[in-house]
Order: C-alpha cells, then sequence, then structure tokens
C-alpha cells in the first residue's frame, strides 16, 4: 500500500497573554489548531528577570478535566493545591497536577528574592474514562537525559529514544526538551500514528527542511517516523506528540470539559466553595471565575 502524503507542516504564531503578572506566549488552543494529541494548552512563559515580589503569582484557581504540566527551565516555583502538596520545582523537573472530578492550586515566585523565570505551561485533556477520576500530584524531580548529534534532549513525558519518563498519563503522549550551545544536526525516529508540533523556544531551527523562529508552533501532522532536526548555532525547541485526541474538548477559562453544563456547574462549585477544596498556606487572593454566561462569546482566557 502507498504510504499516506504527508501533509504540509502548519505554522502557528504565539499570541501574547498574561499569567499571573508574567508575560507569556500562548500557542495552543488557537484558531488553526485546538489539540496536538492530548495537548490541549501550551504557553511559553519567560524567560524573564524580576525583582523581589516579583515573578508569578496565580492565586488559588481551580481545574477539572486535565493535567496540568509545568516544565521549569529557569528560576523556582511553588506549586500548593487543595490536596495539601506544596512542591517547590526546579530547573529541570516536571510537575504534573491530574484535576480530574476537580483540585484547586495556587504558583508562585519566592517572594523575598529577585530572579529569573522561563518555563513551559502545558495542559494535557483528560479521555472519557479518566476525567471525573480523583485529583493527584506527581513531582517529577529526575528526567532521562539523552545526547544524540549535539543536542541535549530531556524526556519530560512518554517513551523514546529507549528512555521512559516517569510521569503518569493516561493518552499516548510524547514530551521532549532539545538544547544545544552550538551548531547541531540529528534525525530522530517518531511514531506514524502520533502527530507531532515543534515549538521553537530561543533561535533557529530547521525541521525536516522548515526553517523555523522562536515562539512559532509547528505542527507536522501524521505520518512521519522520523524528524530532522538541525541549527547553525544555539538552539532551544519542545517537541510535543501523541495519538490525535479522539473526543471534542471544549476548554473554558481553567476547565476542560466536553458540554456548557459541564462549564457551569464547575463554575457554581467553584463560586460556592464545593468541589475544589481549599488551598493552604499561600497569602495569593483566590481568583474569581469568570461569567459563565460568557462562554458563548469564549472571551474568557485560561491561567
Ligand atoms: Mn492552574
Amino acid at each position: 500500500m502507498p504510504q499516506q502524503p504527508i501533509a504540509k507542516p502548519q505554522r502557528i504564531a504565539a499570541r501574547v497573554a498574561d499569567v499571573g503578572g508574567m508575560p507569556v506566549r500562548r500557542l495552543l488552543p488557537t484558531r488553526e489548531r485546538r489539540t496536538v494529541g492530548a495537548w490541549c494548552f501550551l504557553d511559553h512563559a519567560g524567560p524573564v528577570a524580576f525583582e523581589a515580589g516579583g515573578g508569578m503569582h496565580v492565586g488559588p484557581h481551580p481545574h477539572i478535566g486535565l493535567q496540568t504540566f509545568t516544565w521549569l527551565i529557569e528560576g523556582e516555583l511553588l506549586h500548593s493545591d487543595s490536596l495539601g502538596n506544596r512542591q517547590w520545582i526546579r530547573p529541570g523537573q516536571v510537575n504534573v497536577m491530574t484535576a480530574g472530578h476537580g483540585i484547586s492550586h495556587a504558583e508562585e515566585a519566592p517572594e523575598d528574592r529577585a530572579g529569573r523565570s522561563h518555563a513551559v505551561q502545558l495542559w494535557i485533556a483528560l479521555p472519557d474514562g479518566q476525567r471525573e477520576c480523583a485529583p493527584m500530584f506527581q513531582h517529577c524531580p529526575e528526567l532521562p537525559r539523552i545526547a544524540r548529534g549535539g543536542f541535549a534532549i530531556t524526556v519530560l513525558v512518554g517513551d523514546w529514544l529507549g528512555a521512559t519518563a516517569p510521569a503518569t498519563v493516561f493518552s499516548p503522549l510524547l514530551g521532549a526538551d532539545l538544547r544545544t550551545d552550538t551548531s547541531a544536526a540529528t534525525t530522530l525516529p517518531l511514531h506514524a500514528d502520533f502527530e507531532y508540533a515543534v515549538l521553537c523556544l530561543d533561535g533557529e531551527l530547521r525541521i525536516d527542511g522548515e526553517a523555523l523562529v522562536a515562539d512559532t508552533l509547528l505542527y507536522l501532522g501524521l505520518g512521519r517516523d522520523t524528524l530532522h532536526i538541525e541549527t547553525a548555532a544555539a538552539a532551544h525547541l519542545l517537541l510535543i506528540g501523541g495519538t490525535p485526541f479522539a473526543e471534542d474538548v471544549l476548554i473554558w477559562w481553567n476547565f476542560v470539559g466536553r458540554t456548557t453544563e459541564d462549564m457551569v456547574q464547575a463554575t457554581h462549585d467553584w463560586n460556592h466553595g464545593d468541589r475544589f477544596g481549599e488551598v493552604p498556606g499561600t497569602r495569593l487572593q483566590r481568583l474569581a471565575a469568570p461569567d459563565v454566561a460568557g462562554l458563548q462569546l469564549r472571551k474568557a482566557t485560561p491561567t
């Protein structure tokens, strides 16, 4: 049987948003593309320097139906949640919070000192079988690191290049960080039944011959079994992929669900202090949900 033709890559430019005082570039969801595998949200935050008292401060807010996935590149962030977890995340580490039926959390930079911050924050849509599961939190302090063709590769989630990342997920998924301080080139194996996208975090790349600059997502689609990555100088990129998510995802504010009713109920529960518990030990103000009547307008932005 002839191989299916590989679609021309789709370029998605970031739009700028603000999350808890931090400028972020948002790559997913966009008008052009809602998901890559089960990945349904992607913010590139920083790199930015801040004075004491600055940096990211996101007060208690709820989530349903997703996993939040934080990859910290520079700086420090304290995660605290309604299960009682208080966990610092540091460069080279991943935090995965599974919201399931409902959880609330806060994220904050150290109060007492100046610093830098650089992170990628993603959401993973939970499939129907898991989206009402009990909430949980996983800190991954050590991740598999591999050297290939001049790139330092960290496997953030999934199985790749003979390594398995520790994060627990519920869909076939890959996340990897690739970095080089100098010119580098490599060809890496892919799963033809995964769709993939590459985000250039810094520098300039050629991905299977396509030029790519910072804060542009290159959606590669399905059907590739290799990926050629090349750069003439220092560069940093994120590769995400997974089997196409089979369910229609509705995202509103910090909720991932399927129907407007999911969103109305979750908003009601958050506003009435039900379902999502309390986040102990933070002085940050609880975030108010936007008016759910605005759902049709799709104007609310996630935090
Ligand atoms: Mn959150």
